[in-house]
């Protein structure tokens, strides 16, 4: 047994050399890597991760799994919730065919330079084919693998939430459309406002100065992490010693590296924090999606569009963004808590956000359903936008090819988002019980942080979402805290 442990853990260590090496590959890409130079840097990265693959489906390593599976009740915790881990990898390598696998891989990797054409050309039908065979993919993926669940887009779920299910977000997203879609047209009713600071160019270098110093105020170790840019922002950790952010900075549109600065922070401070026991197991990075998401929309918007938090900042912000100079605090905090039903989901405020998860959600689960065509997913997307939102989709470009997840394959991810907001809301509230929360100063947030890494931070991939939720807030995932806070914010806007 001793010798089986021994072995399994020398295997982990090579497969988290190849997953650190795969990890450095995607940042060089991302980043740094000529243009000229990122073929081969590719070849590279796809030859690592077969490499890994080959581990994961080794008969050795698979045999180890199985063995100490039988076991694990003798197991220390740690290792038997990593055993267990690798066990339901493994499993589902095994019930797809290597070569449908291969097949979807291949298509999904093909499709997404497909997608920017079609794009670009505001042209569905050149990636329709591709669309319908992707879902296709996923509805025979999850028969091959579906267990005790109920339907099929319950099995897809099960990669980005495990234990949600469609019965849960029904309720969940039909609590919320009753409350938002009036509170959003009472809003609408009501005289825009007009902010042209929010648009007023600022240089790059001072947008850049300012992040750093917002990312080091609200926690980010930089001894053990960097900053850097690229196209779409997003973190990359190797492990909580080596954890990377981006942002991207547009001179014409200066508040959006601010508030991606700080989303992406979240997300880090959860990587940083996590519990020095993990590093070197298969459980040393965050959970699911939806509570990575609740992370960095916590620091985003909760910390990061709140009054407190800017009384703090602003007059630093002030001297970095010029244009500033005259707009008061209240004006300032108007201006990033705006609502406008919009037809691009990354640039939604708040409010609207949840609305455009909404209607994913429902059109991918009724394509896996079987109850939506592909071919028909336009105009569907085009009537939903117009019922929640008010608003006309002009274009497909606009509409349903904005996003990249379909076309990559990412279905039954979209959830998590919105799922990510209501966590962040729930355990909100329960901070607010045990810490006083009067002002966001630098020892203010270090609290925040240390509550968030005791509670949730530490655990890594140790405990469920549903488990974490529980423990923290003493119930299950409940909708009302985001909606509570949601209307105490904006009708507090919008008076
Ligand atoms: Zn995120």
């Amino acid at each position: 047994m001793k010798d089986k442990i021994q072995e399994f853990k020398e295997c982990i260590k090579e497969k988290k050399y190849l997953l650190a090496s795969i990890e450095v590959l995607q940042w060089e890409l991302e980043t740094l890597a000529p243009k000229k130079g990122q073929d081969y840097l590719s070849e590279v990265l796809a030859y690592m991760s077969m490499k890994d693959y080959e581990l994961s489906t080794s008969d050795k390593f698979q045999n180890l799994v199985r063995d100490l599976l039988q076991e694990k009740e003798s197991l220390e915790l740690i290792l038997q919730k990593e055993v267990e881990q690798a066990a339901e990898e493994m499993e589902k390598m095994k019930k797809i065919p290597a070569e449908e696998y291969r097949a979807y891989a291949e298509l999904c990797a093909k499709n997404q330079g497909i997608w920017e054409e079609a794009k670009q050309n505001n042209n569905f039908q050149l990636v329709e084919e591709n669309l319908t065979k992707i879902f296709e993919y996923n509805r025979k993926f999850a028969r091959y693998l579906q267990k005790e669940e109920k339907n099929l887009y319950d099995v897809l779920l099960r990669d980005y939430e495990k234990g949600m299910t469609c019965e849960k977000l029904d309720v969940f997203f039909a609590s919320l459309k009753k409350e938002i879609v009036p509170l959003l047209h009472k809003i609408q009713k009501k005289k825009k406002q007009s902010f042209p600071f929010l648009t007023s160019p600022i240089s790059k270098e001072k947008q850049k100065e300012f992040c750093h110093l917002l990312a080091e105020y609200l926690g980010f170790d930089f001894e053990r992490g960097i900053l850097a840019e690229s196209e779409h922002p997003f973190t990359l950790n190797i492990n909580k010693k080596d954890v990377r952010i981006t942002t991207k900075y547009v001179e014409a549109l200066p508040f959006s590296s601010i508030f991606s600065t700080i989303h992406e922070t979240g997300h880090a401070i959860y990587e940083q924090q996590i519990g020095d026991e993990l590093v070197s197991t298969l459980l040393g990075s965050g959970g699911s999606m939806g509570l990575h998401e609740s992370q960095s929309r916590f620091w985003e918007n909760i910390i990061g569009r709140s009054f407190e938090f800017w009384k703090e900042l602003y007059s630093s912000l002030q001297t970095h963004f010029t244009s500033l100079k005259t707009i008061p605090l209240e004006e300032f905090y108007q201006a990033i808590n705006q609502v406008e039903a919009s037809l691009i989901r990354t640039e939604a405020d708040e409010l609207t956000y949840c609305l455009h998860i909404m209607l994913r959600y429902e059109l991918e689960k009724e394509i896996i359903e079987g109850t939506l065509s592909v071919k028909d997913l336009p105009k569907a997307w085009n009537e939903k936008i117009e019922e929640y939102l008010g608003i006309t989709v002009p274009n497909a470009t606009e509409g349903v090819l904005q996003d990249v997840h379909w076309y990559a394959g990412l279905i039954g991810y979209f959830p998590s988002y919105a799922l990510g907001n209501a966590y962040a809301s729930q355990l909100f509230h329960t901070m607010k019980q045990e810490l006083s929360l009067n002002d966001y100063s630098q020892d203010k947030l270090q609290e925040v942080r240390l509550w968030l890494g005791e509670n949730i931070h530490q655990y890594g991939m140790m405990k469920t979402t549903s488990e974490l939720i529980r423990e923290i807030t003493g119930e299950d995932l409940n909708p009302d805290y985001y909606i509570e806070y949601l209307k105490n914010k904006y009708e507090a806007l919008y008076q």
